[in-house]
């Protein structure tokens, strides 16, 4: 047995990524800046919103209601938000089956925050070169400044993520004065305590660590992939040659001296692997550490171009592309995720485009199930619950049906105005004239007056309509009416 022992723990070698110009880092940025605009900018667009709060986007906890522009998510509608998450598992299926890791390489909040914090190292300590050496210097009076105006600005950048998510719980405005004067809920500054912390560490330490060790979905796509899965990859033929990659030297500077040589077209400049933000090597193959953010693609472009040759040595492709195979893109894995995708989104916005303006249940009181009054006429009491849904007031009427001779009583409430967004709680008393018992009874047959037989499953419909401020469909609520055991 070996005394050797495995450290648990590999230490961290910072990687300085260099900029690159080219189309994926346009591109990268243009998702970047949209997402940021978004997110900072969202909690301060008003929404005209009569009798309720005016921010566009607001998670009222407290209120129990979430306002998306003209739509109002309350609690009971939470099954909105499982089909979102549903609809994003598909998506995130359907398009890594598809384009690979995009997610990771263009919108994950991580590679977003990482991406900003690495611009503003960029713009306060200069390109990769002055970095390494501010990185590995000594301690000086400009190592200092320069380590603290990044940390400085990390830091206030972290700060006001944090304080914007929490603007999306409260109103922003009357947040943004609260929290300087002191006055903000402690649940505001715990979580814009936590998200500070959380984006300052993660975006501006941990880095590239958070995808490699932490990220559970950077271990499971693979599972995804597929030979068709585009792919960034380093094109070994063209690369390599037969003898392998060589630096621009005596005899190999053009492409036909090099393929007279047996050398490739890849020069060892290495800018693919300066660039690439988790450190990695493209000419080694696909990675897990990879998150396909073509950062390499726009690097060896651009070395491609300053060499007049063609582009591409570094590339989106895929496995059978490589292998000489053709790339299908459309299989039965990918259209199937594209029917559960479609249909899903479909669901969910007819579930939201024909939800009902207001709710109403019908609960049986049975403590007593039911009470047979002095003239032999039985009653029911039912707990009727309404809820408007509606920013504005709205009227709705209740009565009952299927229940021949039945009459409601609802101390006057059968017809009730409810304020915008409204729950409230009625009693409703459902009776019947005195049944009639079929042996010996010598009455004549009426429609409004039972046989007791009949009434064994008998049951009551309470209809709840809109009657003005809304216009939707009347809500049915089938309730039993008991009656007692006639032996
Ligand atoms: S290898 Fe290329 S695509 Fe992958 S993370 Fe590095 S730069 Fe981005
Ligand atoms: S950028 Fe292109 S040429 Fe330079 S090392 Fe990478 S693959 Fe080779």
């Amino acid at each position: 047995m070996s005394d050797q022992t495995v450290p648990l723990y590999q230490k961290r070698i910072p990687i300085h990524p260099r900029s690159v110009k080219g189309r994926f880092r346009t591109l990268k940025t243009g998702i970047l800046t949209l997402a940021y605009l978004v997110y900072f900018l969202l909690p301060w667009l008003r929404w005209d919103r009569p009798n309720a709060p005016n921010q566009a986007v607001l998670y009222d906890l407290p209120g129990r209601h979430f306002y998306i522009f003209g739509l109002t998510v309350q609690v009971q509608d939470i099954f909105w938000l499982a089909g979102v998450l549903i609809i994003f598992a598909i998506l995130l299926f359907f398009v890594t089956g598809l384009a690979g890791r995009v997610w990771c390489g263009y919108f994950c909040f991580q590679t977003l925050w990482t991406d900003l914090y690495m611009m503003i190292e960029h713009w306060v300590q200069g390109e990769r070169p002055a970095r390494l050496r501010l990185s590995k210097g000594p301690w000086s009076r400009e190592k200092l400044i320069k380590v603290s105006a990044t940390y400085a600005i990390w830091l206030l950048v972290a700060f006001w993520t944090g304080l914007t998510f929490t603007m999306y719980w409260v109103d922003a405005p009357t947040l943004v004065v609260d929290f300087l004067l002191g006055r903000a809920p402690s649940s505001a500054y715990f979580t814009t305590l936590f998200l500070t912390t959380t984006t300052f560490v993660m975006a501006g330490l941990a880095r590239e660590q958070v995808c490699v060790y932490m990220c559970p979905y950077a271990r499971f796509q693979s599972a995804m992939f597929d030979h068709d899965t585009l792919i960034i990859s380093y094109d070994r033929q063209r690369g390599e040659g037969s003898k392998g990659r060589a630096r621009l030297g005596k005899g190999l500077k053009t492409r036909e001296e090099r393929q007279a040589q047996g050398v490739g077209d890849c020069i060892d400049c290495g800018y693919c692997v300066q660039v690439c933000p988790v450190g990695i090597d493209i000419r080694n193959g696909l990675q897990y550490q990879c998150i396909s953010c073509a950062l390499c693609i726009d690097a060896c472009d651009v070395v491609m171009d300053n060499q007049k040759w063609p582009r591409g040595l570094v590339s989106y492709t895929s496995e059978n592309a490589l292998n000489g195979k053709k790339t299908t893109l459309l299989k039965p894995k990918t259209l199937g995720y594209g029917v559960i995708l479609t249909t899903a989104t479909a669901v969910l916005i007819w579930s939201i485009a024909t939800r009902s303006p207001y709710t109403a249940m019908v609960e049986q009181i049975r403590q007593p199930l039911y009470t047979q009054l002095s003239d032999g006429s039985i009653r029911n009491v039912y707990e009727v619950k309404l809820n408007n849904k509606l920013t504005a007031p709205m009227t709705v009427g209740i009565r009952i049906e299927g229940l021949a001779g039945a009459t409601l009583d609802m101390d006057g409430m059968e017809r009730i105005a409810l304020e915008p967004q409204e729950r409230i709680k009625l009693l409703a008393r459902v009776r019947i004239p005195p049944p009639r018992v079929k042996e010996g009874d010598a009455h004549e047959k009426r429609d409004d007056v039972h046989e007791k037989d009949d009434l064994e499953h008998a049951k009551v419909t309470f209809v709840v309509e809109a009657l003005a401020g809304a216009t939707a469909k009347p809500i049915r609520r089938n309730v039993p009416f008991y009656v007692p055991d006639h032996d």
